[in-house]
């Protein structure tokens, strides 16, 4: 018997190769056109890292007129959790990363590469099993798990390399019409690749984000289909980014070293290897270290988390952009007003050693980039989160849309806009004062600075009601009065005087008018003073003053 023959006994049903390499045609694409794909298993979760290889994935794609695809890896069904599908295109949808081609819900897709579900591609590998049976390039193996677990020990014992390769491969040169017989006696087997390597040899590996690396040639015989019919991820990937036309592989640096497996599947095959770019993963500094950022113990870990705290989107996909490449901060100094898609992403200026994630910088990053949208659009960004996670702000911005914009403004608009809100979840904390329930349930100390003698309090807000207020003021009149308002009671018009002759004065006009913000805002900091009392009005300034006569 031939290994043809024993190849129609593992598989009778499937189709030729041919089949599949004419389904999937070459894709006419442009020159220099990048096809990469990210491809999770389906375990619902969305790690930071997973986001972002996406976003380069995407953006690669993107910059190259090139396509993006989304392949779910679901052959270890032990991982998988119900609706991961879905959890995982919805979170990259938060972040705006629609794919060209791939899984679209759970079970929907959009593209002719496809099926885009491992599990659902099973026929495919098979072929591609067969056909490497039939060259006697991979072969039916029926050791038990005893056996596996005694070899394991006798190499330990031997302080040899563990592994299923040359002499330990038990079943590596079985002969078809055994292995046949075995089959039909219904004894248990899997299909392992006969690996045509030796360790003794060096290949070059050239990563696109690393740079070249030597290994060792791969010699193990690794497993390709599993007793439940289903491939490994290695022989799965190879087969898919084949038939997909993905040029570019970019995934995370634990992979690196299955690299020279993945060139000899690739050899074996006789398929053209992709291009690798191997990512490094995302850091956390702990105690003067680094360590890998983790689900485990870090929120941010979650992409979740990102959403919940209501960080906008530009400014998540932009601080990943910041970590990819570190020119990328240059480029957004200089280049304020483009959109993210005019930065050209780099994979060899990736890191290799592992970004630092930094939520610091991530929430300062966040700061300007919400700095420069229109309170318009911070209404309607605020209001779409607040409606999940903040039903009682919701209610307060739905109630007098146009004043909450007209508060929103405030410092808005102009060169140097306000920076005090990172995230959605911030807001409410920066507005709340200019509602008067809240601001009357507000339990905040009154936070007077230097200024704390209640009748001095009194004085100040008293005179400058009376004498000094008037609601047509323009700014500059206002500011002026403010400092007329110092020098009658005894304070510098300048802080620059004050500083000069400290004694000849109580204070200077900066104390004063912190006197008639805390007393209408209950903070010693807020964006410009003058615009918050032209939003509040007359009659609720009367009002916050009378509580303190
Ligand atoms: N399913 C693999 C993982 O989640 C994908 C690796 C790859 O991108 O090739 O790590």
């Amino acid at each position: 018997m031939d290994y043809k023959e024993l190849a129609d006994i593992i598989f009778p049903n499937a189709k030729e190769i041919s089949y599949y390499e004419e389904k999937y045609p070459e894709r006419d694409l442009p020159e220099g056109a990048m096809v990469t794909r990210f491809a999770p298993s389906p375990t619902g979760f969305v790690h930071i890292g997973g986001l972002f290889g996406a976003t380069v994935d995407r953006k690669m794609a993107q910059q190259t007129g090139g396509i993006f695809i989304l392949r779910i890896e679901d052959t270890d069904q032990k991982r998988e959790i119900e609706n991961g599908v879905v959890q995982i295109v919805e979170s990259l949808k938060d972040f705006d990363i629609i794919p060209d081609e791939g899984m679209t819900g759970e079970n929907s897709e959009i593209g002719n590469y496809g099926p885009y579900k491992q599990s659902e591609r099973k026929d495919i590998y098979q072929a591609y099993a067969k056909s490497l049976i039939a060259k006697g390039l991979a072969y039916p193996c029926f050791a038990t798990t005893e056996e596996l677990e005694e070899m394991r020990q006798k190499q330990e014992a031997l302080k040899i390399r563990p592994g299923y390769y040359g002499k330990w491969a038990k079943y590596r040169n079985i002969p078809a019409d055994i292995a046949a017989e075995k089959i039909k006696n219904g004894e248990n087997y899997i299909i392992r690749m006969k690996s045509q390597g030796n360790e003794n040899r060096k290949i070059r590996h050239h990563d696109l984000i690393k740079g070249n690396i030597d290994f060792p040639e791969n010699d193990q015989d690794i497993v390709i289909i599993k007793s439940d019919g289903l491939p490994t991820y290695h022989f799965a990937h190879a087969i898919d980014d084949h038939l997909m036309h993905v040029t570019h592989v970019i995934r995370g640096d634990e992979w690196v070293s299955s690299i020279p497996l993945h060139l000899e599947l690739f050899h074996l095959l006789e398929f053209k290897t992709p291009k690798y770019a191997h990512t490094a993963a995302i850091m956390k500094e702990e105690n003067g270290g680094k360590r890998k950022i983790s689900k485990r113990k870090d929120p941010e870990a979650a992409v979740s988390y990102y959403h919940e705290e209501g960080i906008p989107t530009d400014a998540v996909v932009e601080y990943l952009l910041n970590i990819a490449n570190s020119n990328f901060e240059n480029w957004r100094r200089t280049n304020q007003d483009k959109k993210i898609d005019d930065f050209q992403l780099e994979l060899n200026k990736m890191s290799v050693s592992g970004a630092v994630f930094d939520l610091v910088k991530l929430l300062d990053i966040s700061k300007n980039v919400i700095s420069k949208y229109s309170a318009e659009k911070i209404y309607e960004e605020t209001v779409v989160w607040a409606k999940r996670y903040d039903t009682e702000l919701e209610r307060l911005l739905k109630n007098d849309k146009e004043y909450a914009i007209l508060v929103f403004n405030i410092e808005r608009g102009n060169i140097k806009p306000r920076k005090d809100i990172a995230k959605w979840s911030d807001v409410k904390n920066s507005i709340i004062y200019m509602y008067d329930d809240e601001f009357d349930n507000m339990k905040e100390e009154y936070a007077f600075q230097k200024i704390t003698n209640k009748e001095e309090i009194k004085t100040i807000l008293k005179e400058y009601i009376t004498s000094y207020y008037n609601k047509e003021d323009t700014k500059q009149i206002w500011f002026d009065k403010m400092k007329d308002l110092a020098e009658k009671l005894g304070y510098a018009r300048e802080v620059k005087e004050y500083k000069q002759e400290p004694e000849r004065y109580k204070g200077h006009v900066g104390d004063i008018s912190t006197v008639l913000r805390v007393a209408l805002t209950r903070r010693a900091n807020t964006p410009d003073l003058y615009e918050i009392m032209q939003i509040i009005g007359e009659e609720r300034i009367q009002k916050r003053f009378r509580k303190w006569f």
